[in-house]
């Protein structure tokens, strides 16, 4: 079955201001070597995901059975107070350049922070037409609301563009970045204001067991906004180890499904992984999806074949037109 991952990353140091690789080392540190202080492992971080010119995501993709990956870049810089080495005008242009060199198995997002970015709603639309990036990304943790007047400019620009906008919910990984703006409630004015905006909910509202009370958020709020995509990138990594509980992740996709139909559900992964348990988890990631059938009807849930190809390739194709 094809695979189309929504949610992935290229993960490279030069997009990193000092701050951002100070952020990544204390979160390596707290999940990988509790016992080491975060300043001995900051010389090599991101060492063992550094991918300039995308043959490590493609490797991995091979190896895990995805065929098509989504990439997101973040806009980090206004979260962190220093910027990047690199503008994000080059930073995006660099992520659709990459993307374009794998034509058919790489696309890109442009990602900006809504705030004080001059000419980002121009550099948004000349990113889309010019250079091939598919859609937007947003990371409100970054220090905005996604219901902030700033953000509509944006929006109504994707609509004009007909682009999906993603958009960042749940509690995330990075000590320096605020939760608050990741509840998925703030994703309803956006539903409101613009229905005919397609908008993916990243993570459905949990990338952390900790944010498993904003997923039922997350559900409720797609549930009657009917433009809204609910996604489940990272679920099987370290943060959220959702196969942990099989009968409870077959529940919440059943939940999901109820509530806004598999047409309104996307696969994703948020690779690449930090380490290799994680890695490991991802491959079972898109076995589990590609045999949903088969193990949901273990936990008394009937997923049909045709569900199963919408949430892993069909509505990713329909509504980023990938065909
Ligand atoms: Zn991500």
């Amino acid at each position: 079955m094809k695979v189309i991952d929504t949610h992935r990353h290229i993960w490279q140091r030069r997009c990193w201001s000092e701050s951002v690789k100070k952020a990544f080392a204390m979160v390596v540190a707290r999940k990988q070597f509790p016992f080491l202080d975060h300043e001995e492992i900051l010389p090599h971080i991101g060492e063992r995901i550094e991918d300039l010119d995308g043959s490590k995501m493609i490797r991995d993709m091979d190896e895990e059975g995805v065929d098509v990956s989504i990439i997101h870049h973040i806009d980090w810089g206004m979260a962190f107070k220093d910027d990047a080495p690199a503008t994000i005008e080059q930073l995006n242009k660099d992520h659709c350049e990459l993307a374009n060199r794998f034509p058919g198995r790489v696309y890109s997002l442009f990602a900006i922070d809504p705030r004080r970015r001059p000419g980002g709603v121009k550099m948004f639309e000349k990113a889309v037409t010019d250079w091939g990036a598919i859609g937007l990304n947003f990371m409100p943790p970054c220090g905005f609301y996604p219901n902030e007047p700033i953000c509509y400019a944006y929006y109504q620009k994707a609509l004009d563009l007909d682009v999906p906008v993603s958009i960042h919910t749940g509690f995330q990984h990075w000590p320096g970045l605020s939760n608050k703006y990741a509840r998925p409630m703030y994703l309803d004015d956006i539903g409101v204001d613009f229905p005919d905006l397609t908008v993916i909910v990243n993570h459905s509202g949990m990338d952390s067991r900790a944010s498993s009370g904003w997923w039922e958020e997350a559900v409720g709020v797609a549930e009657t906004k009917l433009n809204f995509y609910l996604e489940v990138a990272d679920w099987q990594k370290s943060m959220v180890r959702a196969m942990d509980d099989m009968a409870e992740l077959v529940r919440k996709l059943k939940v999901m499904r109820d509530a806004v139909g598999a047409h309104r559900i996307l696969f994703g992964t948020d690779q690449p992984a930090i380490n290799q348990t994680d890695f490991e988890l991802t491959k079972k990631w898109v076995e589990l999806f590609e045999d949903l059938p088969n193990v949901a009807r273990k936990y008394g849930v009937d997923f049909s074949r045709e569900e199963t190809e919408l949430i892993l390739h069909g509505n990713a194709e329909r509504i980023f037109r990938l065909n």
